[in-house]
């Protein structure tokens, strides 16, 4: 049986597109079922239509709306289509997402052109359309909230990450310059830094079959544990709400203390 809603209708009413969440689990699908338990109808975007089918199927079996759409969120083109079946389909939009990305970790030395370009273009050049495109929008309804998706690996340095901190950094000014630019037209657009966060891709990194197995040393990340994607969609829900309707350009480390010393 579906697990139903049960929320409060801290998004009653908005109109949200996420990226990146057919991955389960993954950070954009429990956004996803978060916003969508507090009232937001969504499109849900991933280069993975299966499982971002599975993920709007979910949503609708446990009484939300969602409507799935395959995206390459690299693509300039893929942006105006979804912008346009956004309109199309509830006629405004209140909150953008920019969540999908990729982590290939390698030291610089072993870092290829294409692997940096690869970085720049899924995690760096799709925040920069996402932001355009969904601002374009909000405009022509008085306003929105634009939550990106940067890391600990944009605030500080980490091993292995060069071209994925380079991006995460990239995302984190780029998002401060959108919330200074958008302001007039009540757009607030802010980050969220993620630590550690269990997902197939904290998976892949680690080489880990289970959370429990990632050994994260207390004098390294505080908390001694790895964080849930609830905990990230947690702080993605007040970003989109009317609760952070005086925050802007501002970063939200999600990341058990470990960029706090
Ligand atoms: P994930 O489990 O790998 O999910 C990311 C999703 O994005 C996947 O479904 C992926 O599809 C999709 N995607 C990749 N390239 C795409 C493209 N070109 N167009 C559209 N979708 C694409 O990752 P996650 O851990 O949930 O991460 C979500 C975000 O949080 C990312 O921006 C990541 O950098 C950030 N973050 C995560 C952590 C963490 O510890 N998990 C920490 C810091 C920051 P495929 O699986 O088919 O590639």
């Amino acid at each position: 049986m579906a697990e139903q809603l049960a929320g409060s209708g801290r998004l009653a009413g908005k109109i949200a597109v996420v990226t990146g969440a057919a991955s389960n689990p993954g950070i954009g699908r429990s956004i996803a079922h978060r916003f969508a338990a507090e009232g937001a109808k969504l499109i849900v975007s991933d280069i993975d239509l299966p499982g971002v089918e599975r993920c709007a199927q979910e949503i609708l079996d446990a009484g939300g709306e969602a409507i799935p759409l395959r995206q390459d969120v690299t693509q300039e083109q893929a942006w105006i289509d979804v912008m346009a079946k956004t309109i199309e389909a509830y006629g405004r939009l209140d909150v953008m997402v920019n969540n999908a990305g990729i982590a290939e970790l390698k030291k610089m030395v072993d870092i290829d052109l294409q692997n940096w370009n690869r970085h720049i273009e899924i995690n760096l050049t799709s925040v920069f359309l996402g932001s355009k495109y969904a601002a374009l929008e909000m405009r022509k309804c008085g306003g929105g909230s634009i939550i990106n998706m940067s890391s600990v690996a944009g605030i500080i340095g980490t091993p292995a990450c060069v071209a994925y901190g380079a991006t995460k950094g990239g995302v984190r000014t780029m998002s401060k310059s959108i919330a200074v630019e958008e302001c007039e037209h009540d757009i607030r657009c802010n980050t969220i830094h993620p630590g550690f966060i269990w997902t197939n891709m904290q998976a892949r990194d680690s080489g880990k079959s289970d959370p429990s197995e990632l050994v994260l040393p207390r004098m390294h990340v505080p908390l001694g544990r790895p964080g849930m994607p609830e905990d990230v969609a947690n702080v993605a829900l007040f970003l989109a709400s009317d609760e952070a309707n005086y925050v802007t350009g501002a970063e939200y480390v999600v990341d058990a203390g470990l960029t706090c010393k």
